[in-house]
């Protein structure tokens, strides 16, 4: 006989459940928590109580209620009080930032970095060394309960060890464990590829809320994704799921950085973009990118071929993943929110063509919410998941 979940256990799960509701939603009243939850008001103000005692929440009289009667207190999440360190590790930029419960950014850092492969113990020494300066600003009450990077390369699920990137890492790197080591925070350092924390981010703060079905594409020097198939995110067996750069879009097409060639990424890449642009050599990054597209705007019919041409092999990649995944939205983030709002066209002629009309006539086509940010958010959702699976566990720790 298998015996069912403890009052302990149901207890905890509740409370991860009413933080997260705090922590996604923001202010809450006890009354909505109450009809949201489905649990009874008595249950609700317990649970609160122990959030509110452990420090991660703080009950509040609203300021308006326009009603006759009580009115029923507002929970809001302690965001200045317990916070996590997200870190950003992109091919173009290293990014810091401090972000308290309720996902309030407190404070952030970010330089920009040369591309190319880095030395381990420089990018946690650079990383830990930012974190530093931020918890050398905050009050003596602030308590940190988590980390979490992001990182452009392939993260095995079994030991969070980055174990690929062709535009950044090209060997087995212990990131997370170095990184834990230098902060010296007594908290492991969570580790997961960009391109899956930002679809998490879009999903749970994003464009992407409440969309259980969704894929976010994610442009860089190469082209990364997010698949979130019935509100999880897909990882795959070890983890490396969602690699939608390597797509094979055009057999015998562009040499891949993984060594095969026509890759979704070899073709819309930014290499691919600046140079069907011809604009190769000049300038990269980001700022690159745009240029192009402002110039295809401004009639530079240069330009408008490359963005086209790139367009054409995006429109083909999103179809083949509509047919496979029947997402109910398909996000363009990174540098692809800029080559999707100037080649939408070729993206949609593609998808007529090659995407079966049921899995086509409902898709949502949008662009990131929250923009360069993304990556960063969704570090820092993921250094919080620990928090809301045990929040008082958790709390406990990082006080003793
Ligand atoms: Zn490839």
């Amino acid at each position: 006989m298998r015996a069912g979940p403890s009052q302990e256990d149901i207890r905890r799960h509740n409370l991860g459940a009413l933080l997260r509701h705090v922590h996604l939603g923001g202010p809450i009243s006890r009354a909505e928590l109450t009809s949201r939850m489905g649990l009874n008001r008595s249950t609700i103000m317990a649970l609160t109580s122990d959030l509110t005692a452990a420090g991660l929440v703080r009950e509040e009289l609203p300021r308006e209620t326009g009603r006759a009667g009580r009115p029923s207190l507002v929970v809001r999440p302690e965001s200045a009080r317990v916070y996590v360190f997200a870190f950003d590790v992109g091919p173009d930029r290293l990014a810091v930032a401090r972000v308290g419960l309720g996902g309030v950014i407190l404070d952030r850092r970010e330089v920009p970095r040369d591309r190319g492969r880095f030395k381990l113990d420089e990018l946690a020494a650079t990383l830990s060394g930012f974190a530093r300066q931020m918890r050398r600003k905050t009050r003596a009450d602030t308590v940190c309960v988590g980390a979490a990077a992001a990182v452009s390369g392939g993260v095995r699920k079994a030991d969070g060890v980055v174990t690929f990137g062709p535009n950044l890492m090209d060997e087995e790197v212990p990131f997370g464990e170095e990184l834990g080591r230098r902060l010296g925070l007594g908290l492991p350092v969570s580790v997961g590829n960009d391109a899956n924390l930002a679809a998490l981010a879009e999903h749970s703060r994003g464009v992407g809320v409440a969309v259980k079905d969704l894929i976010y594409l994610h442009g860089d020097v190469g082209i990364g994704g997010g698949i979130i198939a019935g509100g999880h995110l897909l990882g795959g067996h070890d983890g490396y799921g969602g690699e939608v750069g390597h797509m094979v879009v055009n057999p015998g097409g562009r040499a891949c950085g993984c060594g095969s060639s026509g890759c979704l990424e070899a073709e819309v890449g930014e290499r691919a973009l600046l140079e069907s642009a011809g604009r190769f050599g000049a300038q990269q990054g980001r700022d690159a990118v745009r240029a192009v597209v402002e110039a295809a705007d401004r009639g530079d019919i240069v330009a408008q071929e490359g963005l086209k041409r790139v367009g054409e092999w995006l429109g083909l990649g999103v179809a083949n993943l509509v047919n496979i995944f029947n997402p109910e939205m398909l996000i363009f983030g990174g540098m692809l929110r800029e080559i999707y709002l100037g080649s939408a066209a070729q993206v949609r002629t593609q998808l007529t063509l090659h995407a079966m009309a049921p899995q086509r006539d409902r898709l949502r086509l949008r662009t990131s919410a929250l923009g360069d940010a993304a990556t960063l958010v969704g570090a820092a959702e993921l250094a919080f998941a620990h928090v809301l699976s045990d929040p008082l566990e958790v709390l406990a720790r990082a006080n003793a």
